[in-house]
Protein backbone atom coordinates (compact mmCIF):
# COMPACT_ATOMS: atom_id res chain seq x y z
CA UNK A 1 0.00 0.00 0.00
CA UNK A 2 2.66 2.57 1.23
CA UNK A 3 4.33 2.23 -2.82
CA UNK A 4 1.41 2.41 -4.40
CA UNK A 5 0.78 5.57 -2.63
CA UNK A 6 4.10 6.96 -3.01
CA UNK A 7 4.12 6.14 -6.91
CA UNK A 8 0.55 7.38 -7.29
CA UNK A 9 1.91 10.76 -5.21
CA UNK A 10 4.77 11.30 -7.37
CA UNK A 11 2.68 10.85 -10.78
CA UNK A 12 0.55 14.23 -9.82
CA UNK A 13 2.62 16.18 -7.57
CA UNK A 14 6.61 17.42 -8.05
CA UNK A 15 6.77 17.48 -3.97
CA UNK A 16 8.41 15.20 -0.72
CA UNK A 17 5.69 13.85 1.04
CA UNK A 18 5.34 12.55 4.25
CA UNK A 19 3.41 9.49 4.97
CA UNK A 20 0.92 8.81 7.30
CA UNK A 21 -1.95 6.33 8.51
CA UNK A 22 -4.35 5.59 11.21
CA UNK A 23 -6.27 2.68 12.10
CA UNK A 24 -9.69 1.44 12.26
CA UNK A 25 -10.95 -0.14 15.22
CA UNK A 26 -12.86 -3.05 16.91
CA UNK A 27 -14.64 -2.91 20.70
CA UNK A 28 -13.79 -6.01 22.66
CA UNK A 29 -16.98 -5.74 25.12
CA UNK A 30 -18.69 -2.46 26.31
CA UNK A 31 -21.61 -1.70 24.05
CA UNK A 32 -24.45 0.57 24.55
CA UNK A 33 -22.89 1.80 27.02
CA UNK A 34 -21.42 5.23 26.03
CA UNK A 35 -24.45 7.17 26.48
CA UNK A 36 -25.16 5.72 29.76
CA UNK A 37 -21.88 6.89 31.28
CA UNK A 38 -20.21 3.61 31.27
CA UNK A 39 -17.17 1.52 29.74
CA UNK A 40 -16.27 0.71 26.54
CA UNK A 41 -13.38 -1.22 25.44
CA UNK A 42 -11.87 -0.75 21.72
CA UNK A 43 -8.50 -1.25 20.27
CA UNK A 44 -6.98 -0.34 16.72
CA UNK A 45 -6.29 -2.98 14.11
CA UNK A 46 -4.06 -3.69 11.84
CA UNK A 47 -6.40 -2.40 8.52
CA UNK A 48 -5.81 1.21 8.06
CA UNK A 49 -6.04 4.80 5.91
CA UNK A 50 -2.54 5.69 4.63
CA UNK A 51 -2.00 9.30 3.54
CA UNK A 52 0.94 10.76 1.61
CA UNK A 53 0.74 14.76 2.31
CA UNK A 54 3.01 17.42 1.38
CA UNK A 55 2.52 21.39 1.59
CA UNK A 56 1.50 22.73 -1.40
CA UNK A 57 2.25 26.77 -0.61
CA UNK A 58 -1.11 27.73 -1.38
CA UNK A 59 -4.31 28.13 -0.21
CA UNK A 60 -5.99 25.20 -1.87
CA UNK A 61 -6.08 21.24 -0.70
CA UNK A 62 -5.78 19.26 -3.47
CA UNK A 63 -6.77 15.50 -2.35
CA UNK A 64 -6.98 11.93 -4.63
CA UNK A 65 -8.59 8.90 -3.47
CA UNK A 66 -6.75 6.01 -5.11
CA UNK A 67 -9.68 3.94 -3.93
CA UNK A 68 -12.46 5.96 -5.06
CA UNK A 69 -10.36 7.10 -8.10
CA UNK A 70 -11.69 10.73 -7.79
CA UNK A 71 -9.24 14.17 -7.39
CA UNK A 72 -10.55 16.85 -5.58
CA UNK A 73 -9.97 20.52 -4.35
CA UNK A 74 -11.02 22.87 -1.95
CA UNK A 75 -10.34 26.10 0.09
CA UNK A 76 -10.22 26.21 3.46
CA UNK A 77 -12.90 28.34 4.42
CA UNK A 78 -16.73 27.50 5.59
CA UNK A 79 -18.03 27.93 2.48
CA UNK A 80 -15.56 25.84 0.63
CA UNK A 81 -16.87 22.64 1.68
CA UNK A 82 -16.46 19.51 -1.25
CA UNK A 83 -19.54 17.86 -1.84
CA UNK A 84 -17.71 14.35 -2.20
CA UNK A 85 -18.86 12.51 0.84
CA UNK A 86 -15.18 10.95 1.53
CA UNK A 87 -13.59 14.76 0.96
CA UNK A 88 -16.23 16.15 3.54
CA UNK A 89 -13.95 13.84 6.71
CA UNK A 90 -10.89 15.52 5.41
CA UNK A 91 -12.65 19.39 4.55
CA UNK A 92 -13.85 18.87 7.88
CA UNK A 93 -10.80 18.12 10.09
CA UNK A 94 -9.31 21.03 8.74
CA UNK A 95 -11.99 23.31 9.43
CA UNK A 96 -12.38 21.58 13.10
CA UNK A 97 -8.05 22.49 13.21
CA UNK A 98 -8.61 26.31 12.31
CA UNK A 99 -11.72 26.59 14.47
CA UNK A 100 -9.84 25.85 17.79
CA UNK A 101 -7.08 28.41 16.70
CA UNK A 102 -4.41 25.93 14.95
CA UNK A 103 -2.73 25.58 11.63
CA UNK A 104 -4.14 24.81 8.32
CA UNK A 105 -2.29 25.48 4.85
CA UNK A 106 -3.16 24.79 1.94
CA UNK A 107 -1.70 20.59 0.83
CA UNK A 108 -1.64 17.84 -1.42
CA UNK A 109 -2.54 14.70 -0.93
CA UNK A 110 -3.00 11.07 -1.73
CA UNK A 111 -4.49 8.10 0.20
CA UNK A 112 -5.88 4.46 0.53
CA UNK A 113 -7.07 2.00 2.69
CA UNK A 114 -7.91 -1.43 3.28
CA UNK A 115 -10.46 -0.87 6.43
CA UNK A 116 -13.91 -2.46 4.82
CA UNK A 117 -16.19 0.66 4.72
CA UNK A 118 -19.24 0.28 6.81
CA UNK A 119 -18.53 -2.93 8.17
CA UNK A 120 -18.47 -1.58 11.95
CA UNK A 121 -14.68 -1.01 11.78
CA UNK A 122 -14.52 2.51 11.63
CA UNK A 123 -13.17 3.46 8.55
CA UNK A 124 -14.15 7.42 8.91
CA UNK A 125 -12.74 7.23 12.15
CA UNK A 126 -9.52 6.48 10.72
CA UNK A 127 -9.93 8.61 7.83
CA UNK A 128 -10.27 11.83 9.89
CA UNK A 129 -7.63 10.42 12.51
CA UNK A 130 -4.36 10.02 9.59
CA UNK A 131 -5.17 13.66 8.45
CA UNK A 132 -6.08 15.08 11.79
CA UNK A 133 -2.39 13.27 13.04
CA UNK A 134 -1.05 14.61 9.82
CA UNK A 135 -2.11 18.16 10.13
CA UNK A 136 -0.96 18.28 13.58
CA UNK A 137 2.37 17.15 12.75
CA UNK A 138 2.76 19.19 9.49
CA UNK A 139 1.42 22.70 10.31
CA UNK A 140 1.32 22.77 14.32
CA UNK A 141 4.33 21.29 15.55
CA UNK A 142 2.19 18.63 16.97
CA UNK A 143 0.55 21.09 19.48
CA UNK A 144 -2.54 19.55 19.46
CA UNK A 145 -3.04 16.93 22.39
CA UNK A 146 -3.92 13.59 20.61
CA UNK A 147 -7.17 13.77 22.64
CA UNK A 148 -7.66 16.96 21.17
CA UNK A 149 -7.22 15.08 17.75
CA UNK A 150 -9.69 12.61 18.63
CA UNK A 151 -12.71 15.37 19.09
CA UNK A 152 -11.42 16.86 16.07
CA UNK A 153 -12.67 13.38 14.41
CA UNK A 154 -15.78 13.47 16.17
CA UNK A 155 -16.72 17.14 15.27
CA UNK A 156 -16.05 16.25 11.71
CA UNK A 157 -18.60 13.51 11.97
CA UNK A 158 -21.05 16.05 13.60
CA UNK A 159 -20.63 18.84 11.66
CA UNK A 160 -19.91 17.96 8.14
CA UNK A 161 -20.86 14.76 7.57
CA UNK A 162 -24.13 14.56 9.77
CA UNK A 163 -23.40 11.23 12.12
CA UNK A 164 -23.97 12.06 15.70
CA UNK A 165 -21.72 9.61 16.94
CA UNK A 166 -19.77 9.26 20.08
CA UNK A 167 -15.77 9.77 20.88
CA UNK A 168 -14.73 6.17 20.91
CA UNK A 169 -13.91 5.38 17.30
CA UNK A 170 -11.24 8.49 17.02
CA UNK A 171 -10.22 7.97 20.38
CA UNK A 172 -9.24 4.09 19.54
CA UNK A 173 -8.12 4.84 15.86
CA UNK A 174 -5.74 7.29 17.39
CA UNK A 175 -4.41 6.50 21.20
CA UNK A 176 -4.40 2.68 20.08
CA UNK A 177 -1.38 0.79 20.71
CA UNK A 178 0.09 -2.47 19.30
CA UNK A 179 -1.16 -5.37 21.85
CA UNK A 180 -3.14 -3.05 24.02
CA UNK A 181 -7.05 -2.52 24.70
CA UNK A 182 -8.04 0.73 26.13
CA UNK A 183 -10.99 0.88 28.80
CA UNK A 184 -12.33 4.39 28.54
CA UNK A 185 -14.10 5.52 30.69
CA UNK A 186 -17.35 7.60 28.95
CA UNK A 187 -18.16 9.76 31.92
CA UNK A 188 -14.97 11.04 32.98
CA UNK A 189 -12.86 10.70 29.60
CA UNK A 190 -10.37 8.84 31.74
CA UNK A 191 -8.49 5.87 30.04
CA UNK A 192 -6.53 3.24 30.75
CA UNK A 193 -4.31 0.42 28.51
CA UNK A 194 -4.69 -3.07 29.32
CA UNK A 195 -2.42 -5.82 27.90
CA UNK A 196 -4.25 -8.01 24.52
CA UNK A 197 -1.69 -9.83 22.68
CA UNK A 198 -2.53 -13.42 23.35
CA UNK A 199 0.20 -16.00 22.07
CA UNK A 200 -3.53 -18.95 21.60
CA UNK A 201 -5.76 -17.03 20.20
CA UNK A 202 -7.14 -14.53 17.83
CA UNK A 203 -10.03 -12.46 17.12
CA UNK A 204 -11.96 -13.01 13.90
CA UNK A 205 -14.61 -10.82 12.66
CA UNK A 206 -17.54 -12.64 10.89
CA UNK A 207 -19.52 -9.97 8.80
CA UNK A 208 -23.42 -10.99 8.11
CA UNK A 209 -23.68 -8.09 5.31
CA UNK A 210 -26.99 -7.53 6.65
CA UNK A 211 -28.55 -4.50 8.08
CA UNK A 212 -32.23 -4.23 9.13
CA UNK A 213 -33.35 -0.79 9.01
CA UNK A 214 -36.04 -0.12 11.31
CA UNK A 215 -38.91 1.92 11.16
CA UNK A 216 -39.24 2.78 15.06
CA UNK A 217 -36.13 4.57 16.01
CA UNK A 218 -34.67 1.73 18.07
CA UNK A 219 -32.17 3.48 19.43
CA UNK A 220 -33.80 6.60 20.41
CA UNK A 221 -36.66 4.46 22.04
CA UNK A 222 -33.30 2.25 24.20
CA UNK A 223 -31.57 5.70 25.56
CA UNK A 224 -35.26 6.76 27.00
CA UNK A 225 -35.75 3.87 28.47
CA UNK A 226 -32.02 3.92 30.21
CA UNK A 227 -33.30 7.77 31.26
CA UNK A 228 -36.02 6.80 32.92
CA UNK A 229 -34.46 4.65 35.18
CA UNK A 230 -32.09 6.78 35.57
CA UNK A 231 -33.84 9.26 36.68
CA UNK A 232 -36.32 6.85 38.83
CA UNK A 233 -33.30 6.10 40.54
CA UNK A 234 -32.49 9.86 41.45
CA UNK A 235 -29.36 8.92 39.05
CA UNK A 236 -27.72 11.22 36.49
CA UNK A 237 -27.03 8.13 34.29
CA UNK A 238 -26.64 4.44 34.91
CA UNK A 239 -22.95 4.06 35.73
CA UNK A 240 -23.74 4.20 39.43
CA UNK A 241 -26.96 1.67 38.83
CA UNK A 242 -26.89 -1.76 40.58
CA UNK A 243 -28.57 -4.72 40.25
CA UNK A 244 -30.04 -4.34 43.51
CA UNK A 245 -31.38 -1.15 43.38
CA UNK A 246 -32.99 -1.62 39.87
CA UNK A 247 -34.70 -4.68 41.75
CA UNK A 248 -35.60 -2.71 44.57
CA UNK A 249 -37.70 -0.33 41.57
CA UNK A 250 -38.97 -3.52 39.82
CA UNK A 251 -42.96 -2.87 40.45
CA UNK A 252 -42.89 0.63 39.51
CA UNK A 253 -41.43 0.47 35.69
CA UNK A 254 -42.41 -1.29 33.24
CA UNK A 255 -40.86 -5.57 32.18
CA UNK A 256 -39.14 -3.68 28.77
CA UNK A 257 -37.34 -0.31 30.62
CA UNK A 258 -36.01 -3.09 33.57
CA UNK A 259 -34.57 -5.35 31.04
CA UNK A 260 -33.14 -2.51 29.24
CA UNK A 261 -31.64 -1.33 32.26
CA UNK A 262 -30.50 -4.71 33.29
CA UNK A 263 -28.31 -5.09 30.18
CA UNK A 264 -26.84 -1.40 30.84
CA UNK A 265 -25.79 -2.21 34.29
CA UNK A 266 -24.87 -6.18 33.88
CA UNK A 267 -22.48 -4.68 31.00
CA UNK A 268 -20.71 -2.10 32.98
CA UNK A 269 -19.82 -5.21 35.28
CA UNK A 270 -18.54 -7.58 32.27
CA UNK A 271 -16.02 -4.91 31.38
CA UNK A 272 -14.52 -4.68 34.41
CA UNK A 273 -14.32 -8.75 34.58
CA UNK A 274 -12.77 -8.44 31.41
CA UNK A 275 -10.09 -5.98 32.08
CA UNK A 276 -9.42 -8.30 35.50
CA UNK A 277 -9.14 -11.54 33.33
CA UNK A 278 -6.68 -9.65 31.21
CA UNK A 279 -4.34 -8.61 33.37
CA UNK A 280 -3.98 -12.16 34.92
CA UNK A 281 -4.21 -13.47 31.06
CA UNK A 282 -7.48 -15.74 31.21
CA UNK A 283 -8.92 -15.68 28.17
CA UNK A 284 -11.29 -18.53 28.52
CA UNK A 285 -12.83 -15.76 31.45
CA UNK A 286 -12.75 -13.01 28.28
CA UNK A 287 -14.37 -15.60 26.04
CA UNK A 288 -17.40 -16.28 28.61
CA UNK A 289 -18.10 -12.47 29.31
CA UNK A 290 -18.36 -11.86 25.58
CA UNK A 291 -21.32 -14.81 25.15
CA UNK A 292 -22.96 -13.49 28.48
CA UNK A 293 -22.99 -9.68 26.25
CA UNK A 294 -24.41 -11.65 23.05
CA UNK A 295 -27.07 -12.59 25.07
CA UNK A 296 -27.57 -9.75 27.10
CA UNK A 297 -27.93 -7.68 23.42
CA UNK A 298 -30.12 -10.30 22.39
CA UNK A 299 -32.67 -11.16 25.17
CA UNK A 300 -32.96 -7.45 27.50
CA UNK A 301 -31.62 -5.14 24.88
CA UNK A 302 -33.28 -7.07 22.25
CA UNK A 303 -30.71 -5.42 19.31
CA UNK A 304 -30.07 -8.51 17.62
CA UNK A 305 -31.18 -9.91 14.89
CA UNK A 306 -31.56 -13.65 13.50
CA UNK A 307 -28.32 -13.87 11.13
CA UNK A 308 -26.41 -12.71 14.19
CA UNK A 309 -28.16 -14.97 16.89
CA UNK A 310 -27.33 -17.77 14.14
CA UNK A 311 -23.45 -16.66 14.02
CA UNK A 312 -23.23 -16.77 18.23
CA UNK A 313 -24.86 -20.15 18.05
CA UNK A 314 -22.70 -21.80 15.43
CA UNK A 315 -19.27 -20.40 17.25
CA UNK A 316 -20.54 -21.84 20.04
CA UNK A 317 -21.40 -25.20 18.89
CA UNK A 318 -17.67 -24.91 17.25
CA UNK A 319 -16.33 -24.53 20.83
CA UNK A 320 -15.69 -21.18 20.17
CA UNK A 321 -13.94 -18.82 23.45
CA UNK A 322 -16.13 -16.30 22.99
CA UNK A 323 -18.54 -14.37 20.80
CA UNK A 324 -20.80 -11.44 20.49
CA UNK A 325 -22.26 -8.72 18.60
CA UNK A 326 -20.05 -6.09 17.74
CA UNK A 327 -21.90 -2.49 16.84
CA UNK A 328 -25.29 -1.20 18.10
CA UNK A 329 -26.66 -3.97 16.67
CA UNK A 330 -29.73 -5.54 13.91
CA UNK A 331 -26.73 -6.36 11.37
CA UNK A 332 -23.17 -5.95 10.98
CA UNK A 333 -20.32 -8.31 12.46
CA UNK A 334 -19.91 -10.77 15.20
CA UNK A 335 -16.45 -10.62 16.74
CA UNK A 336 -14.62 -13.69 18.09
CA UNK A 337 -11.84 -14.69 20.30
CA UNK A 338 -11.02 -18.35 18.68
CA UNK A 339 -8.38 -20.23 19.57
CA UNK A 340 -5.68 -20.79 16.68
CA UNK A 341 -6.12 -23.94 16.29
CA UNK A 342 -9.66 -23.72 15.67
CA UNK A 343 -9.33 -20.75 13.30
CA UNK A 344 -9.74 -23.03 10.15
CA UNK A 345 -12.37 -25.59 10.87
CA UNK A 346 -14.36 -22.08 12.36
CA UNK A 347 -14.00 -20.26 8.97
CA UNK A 348 -14.87 -22.91 7.06
CA UNK A 349 -17.87 -23.96 8.47
CA UNK A 350 -19.32 -20.08 9.34
CA UNK A 351 -19.22 -19.68 5.75
CA UNK A 352 -20.87 -22.63 4.50
CA UNK A 353 -23.88 -23.03 7.16
CA UNK A 354 -23.98 -19.04 6.99
CA UNK A 355 -24.71 -19.78 3.06
CA UNK A 356 -26.70 -22.57 3.39
CA UNK A 357 -29.39 -20.93 5.43
CA UNK A 358 -28.75 -17.08 3.98
CA UNK A 359 -27.82 -17.55 0.53
CA UNK A 360 -24.81 -15.38 0.72
CA UNK A 361 -21.12 -15.88 2.35
CA UNK A 362 -20.40 -13.82 5.99
CA UNK A 363 -16.97 -11.64 5.02
CA UNK A 364 -14.42 -12.73 7.51
CA UNK A 365 -11.90 -10.28 8.82
CA UNK A 366 -9.08 -11.70 10.79
CA UNK A 367 -7.96 -8.28 13.01
CA UNK A 368 -4.56 -8.00 15.43
CA UNK A 369 -4.51 -5.31 17.81
CA UNK A 370 -2.22 -2.38 16.20
CA UNK A 371 -0.80 0.70 16.71
CA UNK A 372 -3.27 3.76 15.92
CA UNK A 373 -2.44 7.21 14.32
CA UNK A 374 1.31 7.28 13.10
CA UNK A 375 4.24 9.22 10.95
CA UNK A 376 5.84 6.50 8.62
CA UNK A 377 8.34 8.09 7.62
P1 LIG B 1 -17.47 3.04 8.85
O1 LIG B 1 -18.27 2.20 9.80
O2 LIG B 1 -16.52 2.19 8.06
O3 LIG B 1 -16.84 4.21 9.51
P2 LIG B 1 -18.93 5.12 7.55
O4 LIG B 1 -20.12 5.11 6.69
O5 LIG B 1 -18.96 5.90 8.81
O6 LIG B 1 -18.53 3.59 7.80
O7 LIG B 1 -17.69 5.68 6.73
C1 LIG B 1 -17.41 5.24 5.45
C2 LIG B 1 -17.06 6.44 4.58
O8 LIG B 1 -15.71 6.87 4.89
C3 LIG B 1 -17.03 6.09 3.11
O9 LIG B 1 -18.30 6.23 2.53
C4 LIG B 1 -16.05 7.13 2.57
O10 LIG B 1 -16.68 8.39 2.40
C5 LIG B 1 -15.04 7.26 3.71
N1 LIG B 1 -13.92 6.30 3.49
C6 LIG B 1 -13.57 5.28 4.28
N2 LIG B 1 -12.52 4.58 3.79
C7 LIG B 1 -12.20 5.20 2.63
C8 LIG B 1 -11.20 4.98 1.61
N3 LIG B 1 -10.35 3.95 1.70
N4 LIG B 1 -11.18 5.83 0.58
C9 LIG B 1 -12.06 6.85 0.48
N5 LIG B 1 -13.00 7.10 1.38
C10 LIG B 1 -13.08 6.31 2.45
MG1 LIG C 1 -17.94 5.72 10.55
Amino acid sequence: MKEKILKEFKSRFETEPKLYASAGRINLIGEHTDYNGGFVFPGAIDKVIMAAIAPNDTDKVKVYSIDIDEEVEFGLNEEDAPTSSWARYIFGVCREILKRGGTVKGFDAVFAGNIPLGAGLSSSAALESCFAFALNDLFNDNTIDKFELAKIGQATEHNYCGVNCGIMDQFASVMGQKGKLMRLDCRSMEYEYYPFAPEDYELILVDSCVKHELADSPYNKRRASCERVAKRLGLETLRDATIPMLKAIRSDITAEDYFRAKFVIEEKERVLAVCDALTRGDYEKVGEEMYATHAGLSDDYEVSCEELDFLNDLARKSGITGSRIMGGGFGGCTINLVKKDNTEAFIESVKREFKEKYGHEPKIYPVVISDGARKIE
